[in-house]
């Protein structure tokens, strides 16, 4: 077993992955950025690093920096978490190739194969695992796309090769949309993953997003631990995840779970992953591997009682998985609210600031997975999550009810959150009933029902920005010497915009929307000279994973754009100025 893990990652998945080392005896070493030097996951670690500014690109993703903190701590294992390096093949094999260091995850040659999705498609299909109708090759012209759409009928999706979270995903409902949804989709792709390169599959009208998690080890042991669904979906992301599936039988759970294991084995996986695929009219579609942890596992291990970070370190050194596939068991249901820094009344646009209070629930059937506390600074660097709520109980009407417990009782002041959100679900007729697909939000729950639960659940919030940076006084003792040092407690945060919440306020420059977290900007659909209401969209900012709407704060006319379509922009930066 490995002595020392090096966690290249942040929040609350870093501390989700030093608990199980703890756990497994295994001292941990954290890696941060100067804007989390007073992060959970930095208090958590037994050591401690640096590894550069606030933007991720010179800190959590520096590949060459984080792998030299590892050597140089001693560190014997790398686990990269989700988000920043997790699912990168390149960082994954310098791993591989630095004596003394191993990769906590899939060999990189699988994360390289299925990271292609055409590659992926072709490799589910000759393990016999139906994939969503469409090309296994990448497609070069509009023509080749107009064939896809006569032969399956419309709609249908062009992806980026190296796609994901609905990004560089380009929806197009009839011939005529083909010529620009093609070049829009290649210029994403481009621009968020480095390729240029799309394929096209039929859009399905009303899927069920279910997924089926994947343990494998080096010894041919290849297991599901059942699925997730994950069909609430904002704008194709996930927001409540459940295992298991209200829409699944016992006959198609165990059709999918071993589809989901024949298309790993084929790819030569080990270690944890998770199949993602569609499902319609009873019919299943493969989709895509994820080749990490994901943000959901939690409802999986709940379900299960399997530790599965604990599983990902144990395989990757070298021991047997110490279940067989009968062993698998399920028992209960458990649901996973992500409770995000942000405003679902105002297009769910991020509002960072200073935790006030923060008292989570607890109690039977509740956990808190997070890496933060009261007093504590939610900053605008990075995404906008402060916990995951994960509620488990005996079944699905139970979990339901339990979950309505513990979000009335999760208590958060300072910042916005997406809590009044998860209460207005918990109300939902057809999420309650379980028929919700992945459509379901964005045509059924409108802006005005959110602002709604945000005035009735979260009506008394009171916006306080982040500290910028304060210091404190300790007492230290070196050789019977008492020092006392003077040191930074809590971390620069933009208040701009959390006064409002909307993140609109400028930084010097009046009219001027700001951004206020490091992002990469998705659209401007506003041109200098066009008029815009109060509330109008004029920017949408990608941020690990999340979409952000900025939103016009009053009406007036655009008189500069200062960002295009994918982009990266720094907080603070301004984007479109209104007179
Ligand atoms: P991920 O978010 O896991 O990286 P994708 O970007 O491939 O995965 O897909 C995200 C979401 O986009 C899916 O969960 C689904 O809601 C939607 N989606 C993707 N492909 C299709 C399709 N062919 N038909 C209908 N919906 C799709």
């Amino acid at each position: 077993m490995f002595e020392k893990l090096l966690v290249a990652n942040r929040g609350e998945i870093a501390v989700r992955v030093m608990a199980a080392c703890e756990e497994l005896g295994i001292e941990t070493v954290a890696i941060y950025s100067d804007a989390d030097r007073n992060s959970g996951h930095v208090d958590y670690a037994d050591e401690a690093y640096n590894v550069g500014p606030a933007p991720a690109s010179e800190s959590y993703l520096d590949q060459e920096t984080i792998v030299e903190t590892a050597v140089d701590a001693g560190a014997d294992a790398i686990h990269p978490g989700y988000g920043f390096l997790a699912e990168n093949a390149e960082f994954a094999a310098r791993i591989e190739e630095t004596d003394g260091l191993t990769w906590v995850g899939p060999p990189s040659e699988a994360m390289e194969s299925l990271g292609e999705k055409t590659n992926a498609r072709q490799i589910m299909q000759e393990a016999e695992v139906p994939v969503v109708p469409g090309t296994v090759e990448p497609v070069d012209s509009a023509e080749e796309v107009r064939d896809i759409g006569t032969e399956y009928g419309y709609p249908v999706a062009i992806k980026a090769e190296g796609g994901g979270g609905g990004r560089g995903m380009q929806i197009v409902a009839g011939p005529d949309e083909v010529d620009d949804a093609l070049e829009t989709a290649r210029r994403e792709g481009e621009a968020y993953f480095d390729n240029p390169s799309v394929y096209v599959e039929k859009y399905l009208e009303a899927p069920k997003h279910i997924e089926v998690q994947i343990l494998a080890d080096h010894h041919d042991t290849v297991l599901h631990l059942g699925e997730r669904d994950c069909s609430l979906q904002r704008r194709h992301q996930k927001v409540i995840e459940e295992a298991p599936s209200p829409m699944l039988d016992a006959e198609l759970r165990e059709r999918i779970g071993n589809a989901a294991r024949r298309g790993v084995r084929e790819a030569g996986y080990t270690n944890a992953g998770t199949v993602e695929f569609l499902v319609e009219d009873g019919e299943f579609y493969f989709m895509e591997v994820n080749t990490r942890i994901q943000v959901e596992h939690t409802v999986t291990e709940e379900v299960t009682g399997i530790d599965i970070v604990r599983e990902q370190i144990r395989v990757a050194a070298g021991e047997p998985l110490p279940y067989t596939q009968e062993d698998i068991e399920f028992a209960g249901h458990s649901m996973e609210f992500r409770i995000n820094a942000e405003n679902p009344g105002q297009g769910f646009s991020p509002t960072p600031g200073k935790l006030v209070t923060y008292d989570p629930p607890g109690s039977i059937g509740v956990r808190i997975d997070d890496a933060i506390a009261q007093g504590k600074t939610i900053a605008g660097d990075y995404d906008s999550m402060v916990a995951k709520l994960i509620v488990t109980a005996a079944d699905r009407q139970r979990c339901i009810e339990r979950a309505k417990r513990a979000l009335r009782h999760f208590d958060v002041d300072g910042v916005h959150t997406t809590i009044p959100f998860h209460r207005l679900m918990l109300t939902d007729e057809a999420f309650l009933a379980g028929e919700h697909t992945t459509k379901y939000l964005d045509e059924s729950i409108t802006e005005a029902d959110l602002a709604d639960a945000v005035e009735r659940w979260a009506g008394d919030v009171e916006l306080v920005s982040g500290d910028r940076s304060p210091t404190r006084d300790i007492a230290v003792e070196v050789d019977d010497r008492r020092y006392t040092v003077t040191i930074e407690e809590g971390l620069s945060v933009d208040g701009e915009g959390s006064d409002t919440g909307d993140g609109a306020s400028a930084g010097g420059v009046e009219g001027a929307l700001v951004a206020e977290m490091q992002g990469t900007v998705i659209t401007v659909p506003v041109e200098p000279g066009e008029t815009v209401e109060a509330g109008d969209v004029v920017c949408v900012l990608e941020a690990m994973k999340m979409e952000n709407d900025i939103l016009a704060q009053t009406s007036g006319t655009v008189s500069e754009v200062q960002v295009t379509e994918g982009q990266s922009v720094d907080m603070g930066d301004v984007l479109v100025v209104l007179e």
